[in-house]
């Protein structure tokens, strides 16, 4: 096994761990105490954002303060799972054992429907490329990666 994180955000969101067999699954996501509650609700096809009590400000990815009031009272809340695309990339590189057979593909940016600005880095599936348009209305899939990995990805609503 080996485990990675950027340096902007580690230990919170983006650490990742790598399974013994890296063409089976892809960097799994690692759940902590401040993300559980999100992938609990994935793995229950459910989309689950944490909410700042004080002023009903959204926070993605998660983290322990309120961006918008500094309020620490945070709760998970379930989101409708629409939006609409705010940017996407074809994604040509293969950077990880996974993904060697399943490129080019999609990676997105959805603006959520909750609250536009807050926005979501997900996957994107079920449309070809040239149909594509920013701004156009998304809303989430869940699939099953592998026996024991639920992601939620996006397609056009
Ligand atoms: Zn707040």
């Amino acid at each position: 096994m080996s485990s990675g994180c950027t340096p902007t955000a580690k230990g919170v969101w983006s650490q990742t761990v790598s399974p013994f067999d890296a063409s089976q699954s892809p960097p799994v996501p690692e759940s902590n105490e401040l993300t559980k509650f999100y992938w609990d609700a994935v793995r229950e096809h459910r989309l689950e954002l944490l909410r700042c009590s004080g002023c009903g400000h959204y926070v993605h990815y998660p983290r322990r303060i309120c961006d918008r009031c500094l309020s620490m009272d945070l709760a998970p809340g379930e989101v409708s799972g629409r939006g609409t695309l705010y940017s996407y990339s074809v994604i040509m590189h293969v950077s990880h054992p996974y993904f060697a057979d399943k490129i080019p593909y999609v990676i997105g940016v959805i603006d959520l429907e909750e609250e536009p600005g807050v926005r979501i880095p997900t996957g994107i599936v079920d449309c070809a490329e040239d149909q594509l348009r920013c701004g156009m209305p998304m809303e989430v899939v869940f699939k099953e990666v592998t026996p024991t990995l639920t992601l939620p990805f996006f397609r056009p609503a």
